[in-house]
């Protein structure tokens, strides 16, 4: 049996040189492989394979797709991708769909050629599911999946599933070819969060926050060293530092197994301690991102972002000053948003200088408060998007043209598309950027 697990296109943000190896396809893989022996990613940015997957099918094949699962790099144009992918295949195939997109629309997934949809943490489920996928009766009694059986579309037995990353192995880089991606490696150490931001996804998904220890964490960097001489790493947990008391583990950990590398990380405000982020640096921790999302109070207040103003100007002037270099996210349009609350994001960045400014227009993300409350508004994008949409207050356009000028005038470089970042190499550590896409991890990170 051919076991295929598919990281479907997700262009143009992980296009050219962005290009991060797809760790929660790699963590779900390696879980398969331990219990099968076998399996082989397929990732879709990487092979220009124009939807027909039949060149990566054998006589007899499951096939895995891993969308929108940890990663929320995806686009509205990768779900018809995936569709037609699986409309085109021609050999005996079943199809498998995990992540937060077919959990919330798993009627769309099945009527476009889905056998099963995963529900929410497919850890364990997904062994089941693959072991059983034949056995139609064993399937009926595996909780939390979704599948047709006469016709009808079968919702299993709901179970609580608690979020447990603890235990997760090693993600297998080798199921990969890292050249084709960025030198920047990625590491996912935990799940979940202890925020409860109404834009997000995380605390509903995934549940309580889980995370692995101190001493395999540091073995998974030296595995990175070790076998792909890997001299940055990027961490990409929904929140970090969640644990103090591990991240002080982490650190002691670094140094005693004496490790040279330089990390990142994404963080929050809220989890944010001084003598922490100290020792974080001595380890060689060089890049942070805080989501502080607007300038505003109000609109703070209205996210449940639980921080102020004045908390998120001690908390980066300070980490500035360590050294580190800092990426702040602000979305632009979050429901009720004036012209006022942009200025006020506006006057908050132009004080602070973020290394990186991520700009958004909010994701109505389903299974969030906010997309509950607005479930009546047109045209809401639910994944990221650097388009405009179109906002009614002609006040609040003319204010975020003027904070955009105001960032190029600053020095800001402006990314309002995609890049080829090849040409953006050993840019001086202090350069900074305003962006609506991603920007490669590792870009001026220095010792
Ligand atoms: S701090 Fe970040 S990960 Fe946590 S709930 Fe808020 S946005 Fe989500």
């Amino acid at each position: 049996m051919n076991i295929l697990v598919v990281n479907p296109a997700n262009k143009p943000f992980t296009n050219k040189s962005i290009l991060a190896e797809p760790i929660d396809v790699l963590n779900i893989a390696t879980i398969i492989e331990k219990e099968f022996g076998k399996v082989k990613i397929l990732d879709m940015d990487v092979v220009d394979m124009h939807n027909d997957i039949n060149k990566y099918l054998d006589e007899d094949n499951i096939v895995v797709f891993v969308f929108d699962y940890q990663l929320p790099l995806h686009t509205t144009m990768a779900i018809e991708n995936i569709f037609e992918t699986v409309k085109k295949a021609k050999k005996k195939t079943k199809f498998i769909i995990i992540g937060k997109t077919s959990t919330h629309y798993y009627e769309k997934f099945i009527k476009n050629g889905f056998d099963v949809v995963v529900e929410g943490i497919a850890d364990n489920t997904i062994i089941d599911v693959i072991r059983n996928i034949y056995d139609e009766e064993t399937l009926l009694k595996i909780p939390n999946i979704y599948l047709k059986s006469d016709e009808k579309i079968i919702v299993t037995e709901k179970k609580k599933i608690i979020n447990n990353y603890v235990d997760m192995p090693i993600p297998n880089r080798h199921l990969v070819d890292l050249s084709k991606y960025m030198d920047t490696r990625t590491m996912v150490t935990s799940r979940g969060c202890i925020g409860k931001c109404r834009f997000c996804t995380t605390p509903s998904f995934f549940g309580n926050w889980s995370g692995k220890s101190a001493d395999k964490i540091v073995d998974e960097i030296e595995y990175l060293i070790r076998e792909f001489n890997t001299k940055k790493i990027m961490f990409l947990d929904d929140n970090m530092t969640v644990s103090k008391k591990r991240i002080f583990d982490l650190c002691r950990e670094i140094e005693k197994r004496h490790i040279k590398c330089l990390f990142g990380c994404l963080s929050s405000i809220k989890c944010y301690d001084k003598e922490m982020f100290e020792k974080m640096y001595e380890v060689g921790f060089r890049w942070v991102h805080f989501g502080v999302e607007s300038g505003s109070e109000r609109i703070l207040k209205a996210m449940d972002k639980e921080m102020d103003i004045d908390y998120i100007k001690q908390v980066i002037k300070e980490v500035k000053e360590m050294g580190y270099r800092v990426r702040t996210s602000i979305i632009l349009d979050y429901p009720t948003s004036t012209g006022e609350d942009v200025l006020k994001t506006e006057e908050l960045l132009l004080d602070l200088e973020p290394n990186e400014i991520r700009l958004h227009y909010l994701a109505y993300r389903f299974g969030t408060p906010v997309y509950e409350e607005n479930k009546n508004v047109s045209n809401k994008s639910q994944y990221i998007h650097s388009n405009r949409p179109n906002i009614a207050n002609p006040e609040l356009v003319e204010r975020i043209d003027h904070l955009l000028n105001s960032l190029k005038d600053k020095g800001y470089y402006l990314i309002l598309d995609d890049v080829d970042w090849k040409k953006y190499n050993d840019l001086p550590k202090k350069t900074k950027f305003v962006s609506f896409v991603p920007i490669k991890y590792g870009m001026c990170w220095y010792e």
